[in-house]
């Protein structure tokens, strides 16, 4: 099957192409620049008035695993008031703050994604999270899974165990759970609170010994010397607490050069100043991101409206429950690993913090330099829905209206932030960086998130249109591998995307540890805590594509 699409303007970074006109040649799913001899075209279309750019991929989403579940069915208001009927290609679903699995995936395709990340997979619950996230139709998936609070590292790091030993852990748990990437979540703060601890700065020592310092150092380090192309991804400790940017600069300091990214960084990014002892440190992250370039993030931009947040980090949900709207709210552990906590949440324009927040995810967006350094989140769903999108790349984009939003929001959050002074808009080059090329790069994707030859055919046609938000959330066409899945913002053909995984090497010896440790101290057997490759594709009904990692 040969297709052509003609006529496009084509923002493609990765090969530096800033909306030339280029046609494009789509053979048995893959990208080629033109024709050989002997293939015959099938298909054409005209894109002339269209922009073109490589299928969106999104880092950090939470769409699968228990506490997205446990979210789904928290929120029934949001299941009834939001129902999403079946078709003849569609399966029936529900929800807008937490939509149901197969909802996610047809979103997600609607607005031109077909990469989604599931950035917290606890890891005894990696099978259930694989589960849900096969039931997500469309998108390419993968998981990060949880370490840094789990009792086996802590123990490793207590006892001094050496940089190689703890490796071959990483390496193997990543093997075990099928993810492609370690996150850590308030390094060892989680551990703390199951101590009665309700706070833990980055060089505090907390119960299991050590601090949230050398967890991250271990852990950026291992990571890095197995090669694996993400780098850690780091929740930092003292989520949403005022001030709290000094223990985010901390903690870049603890990769200690090495690459780091730091998530939902608007939430890390709170001074202490003014009437209301809250105020944006967005100024100071940002240049400590442009300053430090093995640092990356992710922004987790708030939208007003309502919410439910969902996090590993047991110790601030904790926190914050008494914010709970409406009033309800879950805090839950499995074989203490790490952690959950899930709060309903309203984000309110006349709240003074949440119009503050707000300001500050965009005032971070607006001082970061590099757009290869900083991606489009809302940390889905705990910023906002991920249905956000096309309005947040409006704000990004659009200086005028994104002054008009400024002006209704909380007037105390106007005089503390200075967002109106910025006179940056992004343009379409820099979004096709940030949604599709700096994802794809920093995952180690090489076949996705560009239109050079040998891509996978993940591409997103927009039809052009004076309001960005409409044009960015109704794609003229999406193609997934080169089949048309979306037409005019519609699903016209499902598919099922596969699992990105990294399987880097290590030495088969520590499995003994493991097998004691689980034994002695797990419910679950150590045979069955393991996903095997056949498990991933003949049970849970996920195909893996693992990508290489680089060992040192
Ligand atoms: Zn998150």
């Amino acid at each position: 099957m040969a297709i052509k699409l003609t006529g496009g303007e084509i923002y493609d970074p990765a090969h530096q192409v800033d909306g030339q006109n280029k046609d494009l040649y789509i053979v048995d799913g893959k990208l080629q620049k033109s024709l050989t001899d002997n293939e015959k075209l099938d298909q054409t279309y005209d894109l002339s008035n269209c922009i073109v750019m490589a299928g969106a991929i999104d880092l950090h989403t939470h769409i699968g695993g228990g506490k997205v579940n446990i979210a789904r069915t928290m929120m029934l208001e949001d299941a009834h008031s939001h129902p999403h009927p079946g078709s003849d290609i569609l399966r029936s679903g529900n929800g807008r703050a937490v939509p149901s699995t197969f909802s996610s995936g047809y979103r997600y395709a609607e607005m031109g994604y077909t990469a989604c990340f599931e950035p917290a997979v606890l890891p005894v619950n990696a099978r259930q999270a694989h589960m849900e996230l096969a039931d997500t139709p469309m998108v390419d998936k993968g998981g990060y899974a949880l370490l840094g609070n789990d009792d086996f590292l802590l123990n490793m790091i207590r006892e001094g165990a050496t940089q190689n030993a703890i490796n071959d852990y990483v390496a193997w748990l990543l093997d075990a759970t099928q993810c492609i990437g370690i996150k850590v979540v308030n390094a060892g703060g989680i551990h703390a609170f199951k101590y009665n601890q309700r706070r833990l700065d980055v060089d505090e020592t907390g119960p299991a010994g050590s601090n949230p310092r050398e967890i991250i150092a271990t852990l950026s380090k291992a990571v890095h010397e197995l090669g694996i192309a993400f780098p850690l991804h780091v929740h930092a400790s003292n989520l949403g607490v005022p001030g709290n940017f000094a223990s985010t600069l901390a903690t870049m300091a603890a990769a200690d050069g090495l690459p780091i990214h730091l998530t939902h960084i608007q939430f890390h990014s709170y001074g202490t100043e003014g009437d209301y002892k809250f105020s944006s440190a967005a100024c100071e992250i940002a240049e400590a991101i442009n300053n430090n370039k093995n640092v990356s993030a992710d922004v987790g931009q708030i939208m007003f409206g309502q919410t439910i947040t969902t996090s590993g980090d047991t110790m601030m949900q904790y926190f914050g429950h008494d914010h709970a709207s409406p009033k309800k709210w879950t805090i839950m552990d499995i074989e203490c690993e790490a952690g959950c906590g899930v709060i309903p949440f309203k984000y309110r324009d006349k709240s003074f913090v949440n119009a503050l927040q707000w300001a500050i995810g965009l005032e971070i967006f607006l001082q970061v330099n590099d757009p290869w350094r900083v991606f489009l989140t809302t940390d889905h769903p705990n910023g906002a829905p991920f249905t956000s999108y096309p309005h947040l790349i409006k704000l990004l984009m659009d200086r005028s209206f994104r002054n008009d939003v400024f002006k209704i929001i909380h007037k105390g959050a106007q005089k503390a932030s200075n967002l109106a002074s910025m006179d940056r808009e992004y343009s379409l080059y820099e979004i096709a960086i940030m949604t599709r090329a700096a994802p794809a790069k920093i995952l180690g994707l090489s076949n996705h998130g560009h239109l050079g030859e040998g891509a996978n055919a993940n591409i997103t046609v927009y039809r052009k249109q004076n309001d960005i938000e409409q044009m960015f959330a109704k794609p003229a066409y999406v193609f997934k591998n080169g089949t048309l899945i979306v037409k005019d913002g519609e699903i016209v053909e499902t598919v099922q995307g596969v699992t990105h995984v990294v399987k880097p090497e290590f030495d088969r010896a520590i499995e003994k540890r493991l097998k004691k440790y689980f034994d002695d101290f797990q419910t679950i057997s150590f045979n069955n805590f393991k996903i095997s490759n056949d498990e991933m594709i003949e049970c849970i009904g996920n195909e893996i594509e693992t990508h290489p990692c680089g060992k040192i």
